[in-house]
């Protein structure tokens, strides 16, 4: 079926409904890609009318959309799904430790080849992926995705500052030399317990000197705030012993984790808050007043008990948030439908309004809000011409969307992974009649059920 043409033909791909997110739906729309690039999308009379004799591609019964951007993912985590399902997020993160430490590079990899397959099945273009073996960039480029791939850093004894940081810049020139055009590198100091605040000051530093992005987990869990406020709980008992930190000393800091980040300068409009569940209002104010963005991963702060995030009042103060669908580890699969569905469900139920948020306000989250919270919406997030094609096609056909009222009702309310069939990355067919293009789907689970045994073992 379609494949990519030659750089300079036009191919134009028509649906049911086109939905461009910055102008309404389009029935019986059309998008013309050349190249990498979207060169118009408009109703369809109109754009086989402006080029005659190109390629059509008629998708019938489909919604065609901007790829989803997910802000925040771990995809060498893939083989973790399902392995702790019932912990709170202290003996989450302890059981998940001691898991880790059973699997090497290749591990990793292969765990992140799954989980860039899934990220192409359920229709993410872009990740915003942590990564802390680094094996994670293999599987990016392979798979035909974009993304920013950050670097993880981790240490809390100042005495080894400048070896952590020396490493992490050797880390990064070696990444650097891996990347293609549709990867970018950045950097992610884990969390506030498992990164000193000159090391969070040092990679801020080092990123601003040469203009990378930074993101972070923040505010989390109950269990961080009293880490910081208190410097005691499970964070600075358990955890410390369990990675024999527990020799270092620590202190209580007496602030919220944001307003303590806030002190060491590492807040801009280049830092990316993950998750933001433990967040006041005047903790939004300081990240709203820096231009933070923010990556709402409702379905794994539900799931591993941290809570729920205050959505509508990081949107109310003007703040950037995109979804994240963190590790499958915590929320099991990466799955944008998944996110928008818990995010509408549990804001308008704890909030006992309909009004906070609605389906078009999801889809705008998943598309081109997730694009300007990693400031990427120049490029992506829109079926707009001028940017780089980069979208996806859902298959309504089902009887459990017949009959289509509303497009952005069918994709919230409706839609699963396993609707997507079509998914493009820079004018690239990687996944194509539900058939992936750029990675062997035998393999890859043949590959992780060794995981999964090293996993048990
Ligand atoms: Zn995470």
């Amino acid at each position: 079926m379609a494949e990519t043409g030659a750089p300079e033909e036009i191919q134009v791909y028509r649906a049911t409904w086109v939905m461009p997110i910055t102008s309404d739906p389009i029935y019986d729309g059309a998008v013309a890609v050349k190249g990498d690039s979207i060169v118009a999308v408009a109703p369809f009379d109109k754009v086989s009318d402006a080029f005659p004799g190109a390629r059509v591609i008629d998708f019938q019964d489909a919604l065609l959309l901007p790829g989803f951007v997910n802000c925040h993912s771990h995809l060498e985590y893939a083989c973790f799904r399902g392995l702790i399902d019932n912990h709170n997020f202290g003996p989450w993160i302890l059981e998940f430790i001691g898991f880790k430490a059973r699997l090497n590079g290749p591990d990793y990899a292969a765990s992140a080849y799954l989980g860039a397959a899934e990220c192409i099945t359920s229709g993410i273009t872009t990740v915003g992926d942590a990564m802390y073996s680094g094996e994670s960039l293999k599987a990016i480029r392979q798979s035909g995705l974009r993304a920013r791939a950050y670097q993880e850093a981790l240490g809390i004894d100042d005495a080894h500052l400048d070896d952590t940081m020396a490493r992490l810049s050797e880390k990064l020139d070696e990444l650097r030399e891996q990347t293609g055009d549709l990867i970018e590198i950045g950097l992610f100091p884990h969390a506030t317990y498992t990164v000193s605040a000159s090391l969070y000051r040092a990679i801020a530093e080092y990123a601003r000197e040469r203009g990378m992005m930074v993101a972070s987990h923040v505010a989390e869990s109950n269990e961080e705030t009293i880490y910081i406020r208190s410097g005691t709980g499970m964070l600075a008992l358990d955890l410390r012993e369990k990675v024999g930190w527990d020799h270092l000393s620590r202190q209580p800091f007496g602030v919220t984790p944001v307003k303590y980040l806030q002190q060491w300068n590492v807040f801009g409009p280049d830092f990316m808050a993950v998750h933001c569940v433990h967040v006041g209002p005047r903790d939004i104010d300081v990240m709203a007043s820096h231009d933070v963005s923010v990556a709402h991963c409702p379905k794994s702060n539900a799931k591993l008990g941290c809570g729920i995030a205050p959505l509508p009042a990081l949107l109310e103060a003007g703040m950037r948030v995109g979804f994240g669908t963190d590790s499958p580890a915590s929320s099991n699969i990466m799955d944008m439908f998944g996110e928008m569905r818990t995010a509408i469900f549990l804001h308008r139920g704890v909030r006992r309004d309909t009004r906070v948020l609605n389906a078009a306000d999801c889809v705008l989250m998943a598309t081109l809000g997730g694009a300007r919270a990693m400031r990427m919406d120049d490029r992506i997030g829109s079926l707009e011409p001028g940017k780089q094609a980069d979208m996806i096609a859902v298959d309504i056909k089902f009887n459990h969307f017949t009959p289509v009222h509303d497009p952005y009702s069918a994709l919230v309310y409706g839609a699963n992974q396993e609707d997507v069939f079509f998914t493009m990355v820079d004018g690239r067919v990687v996944y194509d009649r539900k058939v992936l293009k750029t990675l062997d789907n035998e393999k890859m689970t043949a590959d992780a059920l060794e995981v999964k045994n090293k996993l048990r073992s």
